[in-house]
């Protein structure tokens, strides 16, 4: 599934080649994708010029003068950047066409992408309830802290709560909690400032480095599948279960929390 660092990635790829161009075209070869694509979207979309391609989540937000479409991967949805007389194959739902002579072409196998239109995205039903961005600012230690306050469920289904804080997925929840030293088993009313104020910046740092990684392959959104896939990173904890700990040598423990994998190390996590 694509996480934040992929869909962050997608939005750098394909906005230099979009912003400014004239959308002339929209082609919708299937309305059935997690939600029934609109009519507003190709009704909306054609005449417009591409002001931004911004991101909220894992929302692509490809905005217009007169409003923007909100495109959501899914569990298996691309992006990428093509020319126009490109052939579509089976899973490419949605060709957004513009006057460069270039197409924005969504492909999504299992089709629980989806894409709205709205004039005022940030306000969007699937938006309006979301927790702050991970690397913006007003993410911090004591945001955590204050919000973790008489909550008795653990700290890493804490920050895997969208209402909580976008974008850490199962992956850089663990690898978060390893950097900061945390056991994810640990009641999140239970963790004091500094404990959060280390954890806000390993999030900060997991899915950085996870975005600058993605950044090597910014080219192939031209041309290409689009299709990041998951950025080689040294990980630390996730999938290590029984290697040795990289800074103890105590074996990797995995556990079930919340029907998701965890891994952590005993020993350095308290
Ligand atoms: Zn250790």
């Amino acid at each position: 599934m694509p996480e934040l660092p992929e869909v962050e990635t997608s939005r750098r790829g394909i906005e230099p080649h979009i912003v400014d161009a004239t959308i002339t075209r929209v082609v919708i070869r299937d309305r059935r994708l997690r939600w029934p694509v609109s009519r507003a979207v190709d009704r909306n979309l054609p005449g417009q010029t591409v002001t931004s391609v911004g991101r909220r989540a894992k929302y692509l937000l490809i905005n217009t003068g007169k409003g923007t479409a909100i495109l959501h991967l899914g569990m298996s949805g691309s992006v990428c950047i093509l020319d126009l007389d490109t052939p579509a194959s089976i899973h490419d739902h949605v060709d957004i066409e513009f006057d460069t002579g270039l197409m924005l072409r969504f492909r999504d196998p299992r089709r629980f992408g989806s894409l709205h239109w709205s004039k005022q995205p940030l306000s969007h039903r699937l938006l309006k309830n979301l927790g702050p961005e991970p690397l913006d600012d007003a993410f911090d230690g004591y945001y955590l802290w204050q919000k973790s306050r008489g909550r008795s469920v653990s700290i890493k289904q804490f920050i895997m709560n969208a209402h909580i804080v976008v974008g850490v997925g199962n992956i850089y929840a663990s690898e978060s909690l390893f950097m900061a030293g945390i056991n994810p088993r640990r009641a999140a009313g239970r963790i004091a400032g500094h404990r959060y104020d280390a954890l806000a910046n390993a999030i900060k740092d997991v899915l950085g480095k996870a975005i600058k990684a993605g950044g090597t392959t910014l080219r192939d959104f031209y041309g290409g599948d689009g299709e990041a896939g998951y950025f080689q990173q040294q990980l630390e904890a996730y999938g290590r279960e029984d290697q040795p700990c990289r800074r103890c040598d105590t074996p990797i423990t995995a556990i079930v929390q919340g029907q998701r994998s965890t891994f952590y190390c005993k020993r350095c996590q308290t």
